[in-house]
C-alpha cells in the first residue's frame, strides 16, 4: 500500500482497462476512466472509477481528458496508455485511413496525454507512466503493420519518457503481453476460425498460442497486477523497460 493517488486510464470499457480500473480504485486511487464508448461509464462506475467520454484519436480529447481529471481530482499522478484496436491486412492493401486512425489512438493519443499530465507529476515530484504495448513491440507477424509499428514507436515513446522524467520523480514503462482473453482477441479467434476453417479452441491452441511456453491465455487481471505494482511506490527504480507477460513466446 502507498499513498493514494489519481489515475487516469484509457480504453477502459473492457478487457485490460477495465481489469486497470478495477485493481486501482481497489488500491484506494481515485480514478478517471476515459473511453469513446459511452457503455464505459457503467463499467467504471461498478468499479468506483469516474468516467469521461472521448475519442483519443482527438488531440482536443486527450487534452481535455487530462483536463478533467484535473478538475475532478485536482491533479493526474498515474497514466495508463492502453485504448487501442487492430486491422488485419496486407501491406499491399493496407487501407491509409486505417494507418493513421491506429497510429494516432496508440502512439500519438499517449505522447498528448504524456504531455498534458506532465506539469502535474512534475510539480508532485511523482509520476507513473504505464504504457500498454504488446508482444508486438518486440516482434513482427504479417498483416499488422499499423498496430506493430505504432507499438514499436511507443516503446521509443517510454524510453524518452523516461530519461526526461528521471529528475522530476516520474517512471514511465511499457507492458508487453501476449494474447489476454479480451474482446480484442475474442474477435480475433472467431475471424482466425473462419479463415483457417478451424474450430475456435484449434486456433487458440495452433494458431494464437504457436509460439507460447505456456499454452493458454493471459487474464487480463494478469496484467492489471502488474500495472499495480509498477504504479506503486515500492517501482521507483523501475524506468525506461518494457515488461514482457507472454507466455514464453520471446524466449525464443
Ligand atoms: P479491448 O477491445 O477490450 O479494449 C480496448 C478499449 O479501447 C475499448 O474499451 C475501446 O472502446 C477503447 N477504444 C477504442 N478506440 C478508442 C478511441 N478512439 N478512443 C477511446 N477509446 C477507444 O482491448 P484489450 O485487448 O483490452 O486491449 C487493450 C490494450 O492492450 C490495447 O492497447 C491492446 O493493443 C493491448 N494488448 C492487448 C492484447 C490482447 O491480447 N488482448 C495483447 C497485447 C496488447
Amino acid at each position: 500500500p502507498g499513498s493514494p493517488r489519481v489515475a487516469l486510464v484509457t480504453g477502459t470499457s473492457s478487457g485490460i482497462g477495465a481489469a486497470v480500473v478495477k485493481t486501482l480504485c481497489d488500491l484506494g486511487h481515485q480514478v478517471l476512466a476515459v473511453d469513446f464508448n459511452p457503455a464505459g461509464e457503467t463499467v467504471a462506475e461498478a468499479s468506483g472509477a469516474a468516467f469521461f467520454q472521448a475519442d483519443l484519436t482527438d488531440a482536443e480529447a486527450c487534452r481535455a481528458a487530462v483536463g478533467d481529471a484535473v478538475k475532478r481530482f485536482g491533479h493526474v499522478d498515474i497514466l495508463v496508455n492502453n485504448a487501442g484496436i487492430q486491422h488485419v491486412e496486407s501491406i499491399e492493401s493496407f487501407p491509409e485511413a486505417k494507418w493513421r486512425q491506429i497510429i494516432d489512438l496508440m502512439l500519438t493519443a499517449p505522447f498528448l496525454l504524456t504531455q498534458a499530465a506532465w506539469p502535474y507529476m512534475r510539480e508532485g515530484q511523482w509520476g507513473r507512466i504505464i504504457n500498454i504495448a504488446s508482444v508486438h513491440a518486440q516482434v513482427a507477424s504479417p498483416g499488422k503493420a499499423a498496430y506493430i509499428s505504432a507499438k514499436h514507436g511507443l516503446i521509443g515513446l517510454t524510453k524518452t519518457a523516461a530519461l526526461e522524467g528521471g529528475e522530476h520523480g516520474i517512471t514511465a514503462n511499457a507492458l508487453c503481453p501476449a494474447y489476454v482473453r479480451t474482446p480484442l482477441v475474442d474477435n480475433q479467434i472467431a475471424d482466425q476460425a473462419r479463415m483457417h476453417g478451424m474450430g475456435e479452441q484449434e486456433v487458440i491452441e495452433k494458431v494464437m498460442l504457436k509460439n507460447a511456453a505456456v499454452k493458454r491465455l493471459i487474464d487480463p487481471s494478469e496484467v492489471a497486477s502488474l500495472v499495480a505494482y509498477l504504479a506503486s511506490d515500492q517501482a521507483g527504480a523501475v524506468t525506461g523497460s518494457s515488461w514482457n507477460i507472454d507466455l514464453g513466446w520471446t524466449a525464443q
